[in-house]
C-alpha cells in the first residue's frame, strides 16, 4: 500500500513536470497591445519575398476544390471554420455536386446534411443553395470573373472574392483572413486596423513580380511559422527581417 502511495507521488510529479507552465507570453495577445513595429524599407520587403518564393516556388492554397464552382463553395464554407475541416466535409459533397445545377438537385437539407461538421453550417447550406440558383440565373451557372458580380452573390464577401480572383482567375488580389491579418500588424510589414487596411498596405508595399502569390505565401506563413500563440521565430526565414519587438523572446524558444 504505502509503496501504491509513493508511486503515485512520483507520478504526480512526473505529471507537473510535463506540464510545467510555459513562461513565455501570448505572443497574440503581445501582438494587439504591444507597441508598434518599425516600418520596412523596400529592400526588405523585396528580400522577404524573395525568401518565400525560393522556398515555395508555386503557393497552393489548402483548400480542395474540383473546378470554379467548388472553389467558390469551399471559400464560402470556409468562414469561420479551419481548411482542414472544410476539406473533411466537402471531399463526399463535392463529387455529388460540382455543379450550381447539382447543388441545387442536392437541395438545402441534403447540403446541410454533408456540411453540419462546420460551424454555422445552416446558414452556409442556405446560402450555397442560393448562390447556386443566382449564378444560374444572372450567370449561366459560370462563376463570375468580378468583384461586383462575386460580391452580389449570398454569402460572398470580400475577402471571399479575393480569394476567387486569385485562385480560379489568376488575378493579383490579396485575401486578408486572421492569419495575415496578424502578420501584417506583428511583422510591421502591413499595419492596419482592419482586414481591408491590411490588404491595402499590402497592396502598396509588395513588389508587382510577389503580388500574385503574396496571399498564400502570408497565409502559409501566417499558419505554420508566424502562429498565433507561439511563432517559431528560431526557423523564421524573415526573422532578420521581422520588425515585433517581442521576437527575441521567440527566437531561443
Ligand atoms: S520572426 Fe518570423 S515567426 Fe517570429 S514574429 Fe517575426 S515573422 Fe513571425
Amino acid at each position: 500500500m504505502a509503496k501504491k502511495v509513493v508511486r503515485a507521488a512520483k507520478s504526480k510529479k512526473a505529471a507537473s513536470k510535463k506540464t510545467a507552465p510555459d513562461k513565455r507570453p501570448d505572443a497574440d495577445k503581445v501582438t494587439k497591445t504591444g507597441p508598434k513595429p518599425r516600418r520596412w524599407t523596400g529592400a526588405e520587403v523585396y528580400e522577404a519575398f524573395s525568401r518565400f518564393r525560393s522556398a515555395n516556388p508555386d503557393p497552393k492554397g489548402e483548400l480542395e476544390h474540383l473546378n470554379n464552382f467548388t472553389l467558390l463553395v469551399a471559400v464560402v464554407l470556409s468562414a469561420q471554420a479551419t481548411d482542414a475541416g472544410v476539406n473533411k466535409a466537402t471531399r463526399n459533397l463535392f463529387p455529388i455536386a460540382d455543379t450550381p445545377q447539382r447543388m441545387i438537385e442536392l437541395g438545402e437539407a441534403g447540403v446541410r446534411d454533408h456540411i453540419k461538421t462546420i460551424g454555422l453550417y445552416r446558414a452556409k447550406a442556405k446560402n450555397v443553395i442560393a448562390l447556386s440558383e443566382q449564378l444560374i440565373a444572372l450567370h449561366a451557372g459560370e462563376v463570375p470573373r468580378s468583384r461586383e458580380a462575386l460580391e452580389a452573390l449570398p454569402g460572398v464577401g470580400r475577402k471571399t472574392a479575393n480569394v476567387v480572383l486569385n485562385i480560379a482567375f489568376g488575378e493579383s488580389t490579396i485575401a486578408v483572413d486572421t492569419h495575415l491579418f496578424r502578420v501584417g500588424n506583428r511583422t510591421g510589414l502591413a499595419p492596419g486596423k482592419t482586414p481591408l487596411e491590411v490588404e491595402m498596405e499590402l497592396l502598396r508595399v509588395v513588389p508587382v513580380e510577389f503580388m500574385r502569390h503574396a496571399h498564400h505565401w502570408l497565409i502559409l506563413h501566417g499558419r505554420y511559422t508566424c502562429i498565433a500563440r507561439r511563432p517559431l521565430c528560431e526557423t523564421c526565414i524573415i526573422n532578420d527581417l521581422c520588425k515585433w519587438s517581442e521576437k527575441s523572446v521567440f527566437l531561443n524558444a
